[in-house]
Formats: structure tokens, C-alpha cells, sequence
């Protein structure tokens, strides 16, 4: 232990506030392996939990995670099509704490001090680690655009945080008039889950195919193309014929600015008053990255890829949404796969032995309709110190695939729901 980290230490425990965190003692190491702490109870800090424990029960793993109840945004657009409820995507923190040994503690980080290796929790309690996960997932960029804040999302909801924001957009396609207009404001990329905005024109378009059938649903898109884009328009043809219209950047599809109270969106040359408006605002990393100073400039962290530890702080692993790992996009299945990744480097290295070289997965689905999904696919290694996909293993659904194959995939869509939620929360 430093100098420095040892007089912070006897200063903290000198004001008390050093052991005040019930389930965590104060000092560390407590475990001769180490202390890894994580921050953030997501598919990436439950799963790198989870994995560290597996591989050295010595190792002392912490969770820190506010929620109490943790929903899940995969399958949270099946709640707006009333395929699925919203409980059923609720995740507890039960068995990781019982059948691993996990700490969970629900609170907030409220700071990282990296030189010392020390977070502060609640704006209160300071707690010293070994080494450190970040896995804070993302957070809105307000007034992007322009007046989309916390009060309009009120309003005009995102819903790219499961939980009582998805029960507000569902609530209001609910509540909207029979012949209806519905927007989805999608902005430019990065951003969570890149499917993700059009699989949501499919299920609200299933839900108003069934119930308000003379509802139209208009796309403003601040991007040209997008992920599985030839299936996706298929899918809109076949099941949505004349319901689904989408503008892309070059039609002045990019919402500039919003009107919450009247419900209205600007872009660059038209404005649109609508029933239903679904705001998805520019996003960035979780805040406590930026505040910690783990962003660069793009509100991103970079990761050496090689390890996931930040290229900004030391001895600090960023994983899932937060984190910059280029060509793999930002989802579920690639945040479980970067933190059973990360765990091995975490594990290796506590342990003084060499860690192993990153090999990493994405794949994901798209619920289109009831019977009616397909998928990407993707596998990446280490190339020439970048992240390279394997072209050989990249694949999307194909086009004209048969009812066969989208039935299939559907079943195949429940089944890596239920298997990755037992792989991170299990
Ligand atoms: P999160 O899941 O957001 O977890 C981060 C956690 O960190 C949160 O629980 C938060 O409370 C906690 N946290 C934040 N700040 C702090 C702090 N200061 N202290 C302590 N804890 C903190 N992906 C797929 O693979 N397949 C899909 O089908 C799919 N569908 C999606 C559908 C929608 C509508 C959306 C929006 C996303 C979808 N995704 C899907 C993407 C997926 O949800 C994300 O990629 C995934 O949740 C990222 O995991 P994460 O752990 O990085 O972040």
C-alpha cells in the first residue's frame, strides 16, 4: 500500500466514515486473493460478479447496485406490444448474494478516487478496493435534442431504461386515439442497443395492427442506415404494410428540437405534432464514469482491449454500454461476454499469473411479431491491438427467409432471453 493511500486510510477511519457500509469491511484486503469491487448490477457488473467468484472464491467481490429490482431492457419493447408484462423482466440480486458469496450493496458510487483506490458511496462512506469494475451502463444526454429534459421525458418517453418509463409509453399507446400517430425519434449513433429503435417500430406496430389499426407510426431518424436494415424493412412490409414510415438523415429525419407540452418535434425543415411521441435522446456513459473522469471527449470510455482496463485511470475495468469496444455494438449479450472476459484478466492477475487474450461474442435478436424474429451474429478477437470482427463468423438473418425459419428464431429469441438471464443474475 502507498504513502499516500495509508495516511488517506488512517484519515478516513480517524472521521469514521471509512465503515459505515453494513455489508463491506472497512480495510482492505480483507481477502488475501483481493477485493474487486463493481459498480453497476447490469448484464456486465452482474455477470463479472458472478464469473469472479467462479473462478476464485477467495477473491472478495462487491457489488454496488441502487436498485433494489433491476428490469430488464431486453424484451422491454414485447411490454409495449402486450407480449410480455413487465414484472416478468424484473432481476433481484438474491441468488448472486446466496449462491456465490457476492456482497450486494444498494446504494449509489458517488465517486472514485483512483489514485488510492478508494470509491465513495452515498456522498458518504469511502471503501477502499483492489481493483475496480465500472459498469455503469448510460445516461441521456439531456437537451439532445434540444428541450428534451427529465420534465419532457415526462411527457414524451424513452423508454431505454426498462421499468416505469416503458410502462409510460405503453400506457400512452394506449390511452391515444384509434387513428393515431406514433414517433420514435431515434438519434445518431452510438447509442444503446443499435436494433433496438426499429424492433420497437415492429412491436408497436404489432400492438396498433391489433388494437388501433388506423394508427400510423412515423420513424424520424437522425441516421441513414441501420443494423439488420434489409430484414427490418421486410418485416415492415409484410406485417405493417402502410402503417410504418420512416425519414432518414438525408430526408431531414434528425429531430432537432422538441415541444413537450404540445407533443411536437422540429427537425432541420418540418415539425410534426403527434399522439404518441418516443423521444430516444443522444446518450453517453454512465454519469459516475464521466464525473470520474473515465469519458474522453465522445462521453465514451476508452479501454485498452486487450484487458477492458481504462486507457484515462489505472487499475479500473470498464464494461458493457459504458465502454468503447468498437466494432462490437452495445447490448446485453456483448456486455456478458466483455465481463466473463474481464473477470478472467481480473482473476489472472490477482492471482500474478498472465491473463488471457479477449475472444468475444455478440449476437441478437429482433421480435418482429409473435413467431416472427431474426438475428445478428458476431465474433471478435484481438488484431493488431484493435478489436476485429471475424468476418467469417458475422451473419444476419437471411431476406425471404419462410415463415419456418422467423418461427424458429422466435423460439430461439425466448431461449437466449431465459439463458442470459441465468448466466448474469442467476
Ligand atoms: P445496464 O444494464 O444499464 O446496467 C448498469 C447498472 O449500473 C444499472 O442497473 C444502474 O442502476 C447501475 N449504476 C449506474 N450508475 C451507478 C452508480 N453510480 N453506482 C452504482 N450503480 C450504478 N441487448 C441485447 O443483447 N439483446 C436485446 O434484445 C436487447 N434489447 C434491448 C431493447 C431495448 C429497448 C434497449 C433500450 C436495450 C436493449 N438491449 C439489448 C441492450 C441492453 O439493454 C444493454 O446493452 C445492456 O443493458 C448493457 O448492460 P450494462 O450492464 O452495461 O448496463
Amino acid at each position: 500500500m502507498n504513502r499516500q493511500r495509508r495516511l488517506l486510510l488512517q484519515a478516513l477511519a480517524a472521521t469514521g466514515l471509512l465503515g459505515r457500509l453494513p455489508q463491506a469491511q472497512a480495510t482492505c484486503a480483507c481477502s488475501e486473493a483481493g477485493r474487486v469491487v463493481i459498480i453497476g448490477g447490469g448484464f456486465a457488473g452482474a455477470t463479472c460478479a458472478k464469473y469472479l467468484r467462479y473462478l476464485n472464491p477467495q477473491i472478495e467481490v462487491i457489488l454496488i447496485e441502487p436498485k433494489r429490482d433491476y428490469y430488464t431492457c431486453p424484451f422491454s419493447n414485447l411490454v409495449l406490444a402486450g407480449m410480455r408484462t413487465l414484472p416478468s423482466l424484473r432481476q433481484r440480486y438474491t441468488a448472486l448474494s446466496k449462491n456465490y458469496g457476492i456482497q450486494v450493496i444498494h446504494a449509489r458510487v458517488t465517486a472514485i478516487e483512483a489514485d488510492v483506490r478508494l470509491l465513495q458511496v452515498n456522498n458518504e462512506a469511502w471503501l477502499p478496493y483492489d481493483r475496480l469494475v465500472v459498469a455503469p451502463g448510460i445516461s441521456m444526454l439531456w437537451n439532445a435534442p434540444a428541450g428534451y429534459d427529465e420534465t419532457a421525458a415526462e411527457y414524451m418517453p424513452h423508454a431505454w431504461a426498462a421499468g416505469p418509463q416503458t410502462r409510460l409509453l405503453r400506457d400512452q399507446l394506449q390511452a391515444m386515439p384509434d387513428n393515431g400517430v406514433v414517433a420514435i425519434s431515434v438519434p445518431p449513433r452510438p447509442f444503446r442497443c443499435p436494433p433496438g429503435p426499429y424492433e420497437r417500430a415492429c412491436l408497436i406496430g404489432h400492438y396498433l395492427k391489433q388494437h388501433k389499426p388506423r394508427a400510423k407510426l412515423l420513424m424520424l431518424d437522425a441516421n441513414e442506415t441501420f443494423s439488420k436494415q434489409d430484414v427490418f424493412e421486410e418485416a415492415w412490409s409484410v406485417l405493417y404494410p402502410d402503417m410504418i414510415e420512416r425519414v432518414g438523415v438525408s430526408g431531414y429525419g434528425g429531430v432537432t428540437r422538441v415541444d413537450a407540452r404540445s407533443n411536437t418535434l422540429f427537425t432541420e425543415t418540418d415539425r410534426y405534432k403527434v399522439d404518441v411521441a418516443n423521444v430516444i435522446p443522444s446518450q453517453q456513459a454512465g454519469q459516475i464514469a464521466v464525473q470520474s473522469g473515465l469519458a474522453d471527449d465522445s462521453g465514451w470510455c476508452p479501454i485498452d482491449p486487450s484487458t477492458f482496463k481504462s486507457t484515462l485511470l489505472p487499475d479500473i475495468h470498464v464494461l458493457g454500454d459504458a465502454c468503447i469496444a468498437d466494432p462490437i455494438p452495445k447490448s446485453a449479450t456483448a456486455a456478458n461476454s466483455q465481463a466473463k472476459f474481464a473477470a478472467l484478466v481480473i482473476a489472472a492477475e490477482l492471482a500474478e499469473e498472465t491473463p488471457p487474450l479477449p475472444s468475444l461474442h455478440n449476437t441478437c435478436y429482433s421480435i418482429a411479431a409473435p413467431d416472427y424474429a431474426f438475428s445478428v451474429t458476431g465474433m471478435y478477437a484481438l488484431e493488431s491491438g484493435a478489436i476485429k470482427a471475424n468476418a467469417r463468423a458475422a451473419a444476419v438473418s437471411p431476406l425471404a427467409a419462410g415463415n419456418d425459419l422467423r418461427k424458429t428464431e422466435y423460439r430461439y429469441a425466448q431461449g437466449w432471453y431465459d439463458s442470459i438471464i441465468r448466466d448474469s443474475f442467476g
